[in-house]
């Protein structure tokens, strides 16, 4: 006889719910630390096959994928709308740029990947040389809540088509639209567990990392990262950390205002402010402030909390937000429109006069909230949207000055005259600097983060005179170094 457990926490199976009216969408084994063992072991031949498949077999079978995800995307889209709570019409957004991130690594993962012969250089004028990036095994990925199918999608269409199996761990609160994603996958790919879905809590994905895999892609907070990174470093796994940002919008003087209004709008409370690459900040020139506090203040009137966007899908970060709202306020700020929250569901949020040192400002709050700080020039909206620990992308308003402030920009990503823009484009690679994380997801890099590169040479006939053997005479050292002084001792 079993004894039941005696707290949530001591039970072996736990609940996802909607955040928009609590109801339970499912429950989940919290699978331990022998259960992430096994599944890595089947991960194992399940990748030998996956790769002796070639690129030919892996993008037909991906194509597959994206084909069943594309068909299905209204029932994919209804769960995401009820497991995370984002409206309909976002689920299927975050949807269709999956499905086209798919599309995009199946398609380009040969020629990014694949051998090809690279120059030998004068010194080795008898070998061919040869480059490939072969997949490292079996990546494990934690994936966030937040954008449950894109930001996952990230690291495991990528992993897929470099010719690696996948163990995934979603984010308990959005273990259902995982187990979804790596159903459809064994539909059709039914021979072998190529992809596999683990669910639990944290401590399931720490057992993940501990777990022997060949790398680990994380995406989540930085101070989870930090332990994922500590736990990798026990096995020598190595990681790839897409992790939060405090993404900072330029308006220049010469911006179209309007535009400008209309972008921070989305880029700070889409998804509910829930975007690793949301706008938190924005640093506007002081000639064109008024008009753009008055036209985003018009607009985020507009916008419906709890229509608009959802409500928030992870209950402790509603006191997040409330402090990094409460603290404005209390340093000087004002709200000029929202600042309330009932239960899970945030007004937007527009402050002004918040000072640079508060937590709204300095913190990723996660919310629908934007901080907008009058500038004297482009100049000091660079120094302060650079004057962050996180790196990881942000947007510029401006006719003309838009390529020189992104390339100031010290972060990964810069959209000019539209925000968020990169993550669609499949073949911009993704990803951050500092306590935004490292490594790159989608396109060519993102192909790459999850191979090795493997360099290979073939002799095509012997020197006359032996470089590479004891056999060296003094006189092919003194040819060597007359050679050297003339190919590069010149400049
Ligand atoms: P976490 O960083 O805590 O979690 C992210 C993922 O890591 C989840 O799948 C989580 O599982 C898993 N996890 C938790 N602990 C461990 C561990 N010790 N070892 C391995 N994996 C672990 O983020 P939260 O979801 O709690 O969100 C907190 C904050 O993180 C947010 O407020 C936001 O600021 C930031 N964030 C940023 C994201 C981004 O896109 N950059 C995405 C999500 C969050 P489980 O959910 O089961 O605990």
């Amino acid at each position: 006889m079993t004894t039941a457990p005696e707290t949530l926490a001591d039970a072996p199976v736990f609940e996802s719910v909607e955040p928009a009216t609590g109801k339970v969408v499912a429950t989940f084994p919290k699978q331990t630390e022998d259960d992430v063992r096994a599944a890595v072991a089947r991960a194992r031949a399940a990748a030998t096959w996956w790769r002796d498949l070639g690129w030919e077999g892996r993008r037909v079978r991906l194509d597959r994928w994206k084909g069943l995800l594309a068909r299905r995307t209204p029932e994919l889209a209804a769960l995401v709308h009820r497991e995370n709570g984002k409206p309909l019409a976002d689920a299927q957004l975050e949807i269709t740029l999956a499905v086209d991130h798919i599309a995009w690594s199946a398609k380009n993962a040969p020629k990014t990947l694949g051998p090809r012969k690279v120059p030998s250089g004068l010194m080795m004028a008898n070998q061919e040389a040869w480059l490939e990036y072969q997949p490292l095994g079996v990546v494990g990925v934690i994936g966030p809540w937040n954008y449950p199918v894109f930001t996952p999608m990230g690291s495991i269409a990528y992993a897929l088509a470099a010719g690696n199996a996948v163990v995934f761990k979603p984010s308990e609160h959005t273990p259902a639209i995982g187990k979804w994603l790596v159903d459809a996958f064994a539909e059709v790919v039914p021979e072998q567990p190529v992809m596999q879905l683990l669910t639990g809590l944290g401590d399931t994905g720490a057992a993940l990392c501990r777990a022997g895999v060949d790398k680990i892609a994380f995406t989540g907070s930085a101070p989870t990262g930090r332990k994922v990174m500590a736990a990798c470093a026990e096995t020598l796994t190595p990681v790839l950390m897409e992790l939060g940002g405090k993404d900072a919008m330029i308006v220049d003087e010469d911006a179209d205002v309007e535009a400008a209004a209309t972008g921070a709008l989305w880029g700070g409370m889409s998804n509910a402010g829930q975007t690793c690459i949301g706008i938190e900040r924005v640093y506007v020139h002081e000639k064109v402030y008024d008009s753009f506090v008055q036209k985003l203040t018009e607009k985020a009137r507009k916008v419906t909390a709890g229509e608009s966007y959802g409500p928030i899908t992870m209950p402790g970060q509603v006191d997040v937000i409330r402090r990094h709202i409460a603290d404005a306020l209390s340093k000087g700020g004002r709200a000029l429109t929202g600042g309330t929250i009932e239960g899970n569901v945030v007004q937007p949020t527009v402050l002004v006069d918040v000072p640079e040192d508060s937590l709204a400002v300095r913190e990723e709050t996660f919310g629908p909230t934007l901080t907008v700080t009058r500038v004297r020039d482009a100049d000091e909206a660079v120094r302060l949207s650079n004057d962050t620990t996180y790196g990881l992308a942000g947007a510029v308003f401006s006719k003309d000055h838009g390529m020189d402030i992104a390339k100031r920009l010290d972060s990964g990503m810069t959209s000019i005259n539209q925000v968020i823009a990169f993550a669609g484009i499949p073949s911009l690679p993704f990803g951050g600097k500092g306590d935004s994380g490292f490594g790159r997801i989608h396109g060519e890099d993102g192909l790459k983060e999850f191979t090795r590169a493997k360099s290979i040479t073939r002799q095509k006939y012997a020197l006359p005179v032996p470089l590479l053997s004891f056999d060296r005479s003094k006189r092919v050292d003194a040819l060597l170094g007359r050679t050297v002084r003339f190919l590069h001792g010149r400049s």
